[in-house]
């Protein structure tokens, strides 16, 4: 057992619960994670910046950002975060963006679309891409990232990620129907961050909670927190007996 607190801290702060309409007001999927030594966003929705500066959170304390899949709510505040990056907090250190293949080209693209004129030579920092493969671990600073392909999108990659740092452990489902992987892929997690987009009614490619409630008992983790809600599961969700993101929620695992 380590003997101080070295090494054992993993904070994630909810900035975006919300599906992708935003709905019940909320922002898009982000989450602020904080190790000993690391400060990532866990995906990127278009909403980013306005959650980031809503809980007082420096944007300049980023050290780097793990796309989880290249749908818009989830990627397309990138371009707004390096925008803030050549404005507002003028940065020199390197950043990277670690996300499914294909990563590098698409976020050019909708900077492209977005900000022409800014191109990887104007930029005062080095902006480097980890495009992840399925089943490869990767580790950047003190974290440990793990991707999992899950069943979202066909010809994209989809993927739900663990994190480990410190000896803590965070599993992310990203977007994704239920996988019966995640039984395994959660247990023993400090954290299970598990989408739960609709309540009773399937919508696209996500989870819904009749689909998950029986299930829920099988989850061996330390604490279930569902995210990426969507109207229906908003409106229920005090009655669910179950845990459900919102903003500002900070989980000290
Ligand atoms: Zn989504
Ligand atoms: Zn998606």
């Amino acid at each position: 057992m380590p003997t101080s607190k070295e090494g054992m801290k993993l904070d994630v702060t909810i900035l975006g619960s919300s599906d992708a309409f935003c709905s019940g007001g909320h922002p898009h999927a982000a989450y602020l994670v904080e190790t000993d030594r690391s400060t990532f966003l866990v995906d990127c929705g278009p909403t980013v910046l306005l959650a980031l500066k809503q809980q007082k959170i420096d944007t300049a304390s980023i050290d780097f950002v793990v796309i989880s899949h290249m749908h818009g709510d989830h990627f397309a505040g990138l371009p707004f975060l390096l925008l803030e990056y050549i404005y507002e907090r003028p940065r020199t250190r390197p950043f990277f963006v670690l996300g499914p293949r294909g990563i590098t080209a698409r976020v050019w693209a909708l900077m492209c679309a977005l900000y022409p004129d800014v191109l990887p030579e104007t930029l005062a920092f080095a902006l480097d891409f980890i495009e992840l493969e399925p089943e490869q671990p990767t580790t950047i600073a003190d974290v440990e990232v793990h991707p999992v392909r899950v069943p979202h999108q066909d010809e994209d990659v989809s993927l739900a990620v663990r994190f480990t740092a410190g000896g803590k452990r965070l599993f992310y489902s990203g977007d994704s129907p239920w996988d019966d992987r995640f039984i395994e892929l959660a247990r023993g997690v400090d954290l299970f961050l598990c989408d739960c987009t609709a309540y009773e009614e399937p919508m696209g490619r996500h989870i819904q909670w009749t689909t998950l409630k029986p299930l829920v008992p099988l989850l061996e983790c330390r604490r279930l927190v569902l995210i990426h809600l969507g109207r229906e599961m908003r409106a229920h969700a005090a009655e669910l007996g179950v845990e459900c993101a919102t903003e500002g929620l900070k989980i000290s695992t």
